[in-house]
């Protein structure tokens, strides 16, 4: 972000089979012609998945040079755990961190931290700051607030605390308002927060999987999107165009406004991103 006006980064998921892991490549290949200044991919609390999340970026790796970031939660993982996995990352050359302190697996009541772990992400982002310095870092921001924050001041003092620790960047939880993003921009401005607020943008391109998506992590859907979905209830293709028409013009909005950047959510896959990327003419 220091060295570019606009950086446009992707964030996948580890693959749960060999199959996905081939689809996934494929759908790579035609992001990347897009230029992307980094790629990041998610890390689930089991063992097995933490370990999905190198592999899937080794595959990444093979395919563009592109700088990466490893996501990392504190769930189920003591610092000596956190330390060993962040120094093979960094054996892999893997640049950067995405910080977070996860969920309670299975989305089961609150979250606990065992001992010898960290119970928030700013605990996290003060122990990457310390032991592993060449890393970057980024931290996460909710324009709607997280769902277990006491207030939206609470929240955003949160986010103030995880720069403080270090955090080089924000990227922001999906939202559907701008509205939302801007209102967030300005408190984060208000509160001292200097480093870049990058929208995370999740195309829609089928309602019952967005519905299900925000109802889970809090974000909501305006009216208006929920309303021309309703419209092309029933056809696949008509969704598609609906949620890919209405990420043009949210992106745009946004690039409008001076953005530092945009975060896609692209679930693996490429044909909604392309299409919003090709649409606004972002890296021709
Ligand atoms: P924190 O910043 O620690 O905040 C958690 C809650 O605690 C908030 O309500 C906050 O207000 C509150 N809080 C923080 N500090 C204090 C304090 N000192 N006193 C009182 N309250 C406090 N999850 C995954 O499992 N894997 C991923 O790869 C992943 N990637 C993500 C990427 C992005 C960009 C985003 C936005 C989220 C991602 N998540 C991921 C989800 C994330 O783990 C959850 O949203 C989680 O509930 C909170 O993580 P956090 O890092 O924001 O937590």
């Amino acid at each position: 972000y220091s060295k570019n006006p606009f950086v446009l980064s992707y964030e996948l998921f580890p693959p749960k089979t060999d199959a996905g892991m081939v689809m996934l490549a494929e759908h790579l290949r035609k992001l990347i012609e897009f230029r992307p200044d980094f790629i990041t991919c998610t890390y689930g609390a089991g063992g097995s998945t933490r370990d999905k999340t190198l592999s899937t970026l080794a595959l990444v790796r093979e395919l563009t040079p592109a700088p990466l970031a490893t996501h990392l939660t504190c769930v189920g993982a003591t610092a000596n755990e956190l330390r060993a996995y962040l120094q093979r990352a960094e054996a892999q050359g893997i640049a950067h961190v995405v910080a977070l302190r996860g969920d309670a697996p299975g989305g089961q009541g609150s979250f606990v931290p065992v001992e010898g772990g960290f119970q928030y992400a700013s605990e996290l982002i003060a122990f990457l700051r310390a032991e592993f310095p060449r890393f970057g870092i980024v931290a996460a921001g909710y324009p709607e607030t997280h769902p277990e924050a006491l207030s939206p001041e609470a929240d955003l003092d949160n986010l103030k605390r995880k720069v403080d620790a270090g955090a080089d960047a924000i990227v922001t939880q999906l939202f559907y308002s701008n509205t939302d993003f801007f209102r967030f921009r300005d408190r984060c401005a208000a509160m001292g927060v200097s480093v870049p607020v990058v929208p995370g943008i999740m195309p829609v391109t089928n309602f019952g999987q967005i519905k299900r998506i925000t109802s889970m992590c809090g974000a909501s859907l305006p009216a208006a999107l929920t309303e021309t979905f309703e419209r092309v209830a029933g056809d696949d293709e008509g969704q598609y165009q609906a949620g890919v028409d209405f990420a043009t013009r949210q992106v745009d909005e946004l690039l409008r406004a001076g953005v530092p950047g945009v975060h896609f959510y692209v679930l693996n896959q490429s044909r909604a991103t392309s299409s919003v990327l090709g649409a606004l003419n972002l890296r021709p």
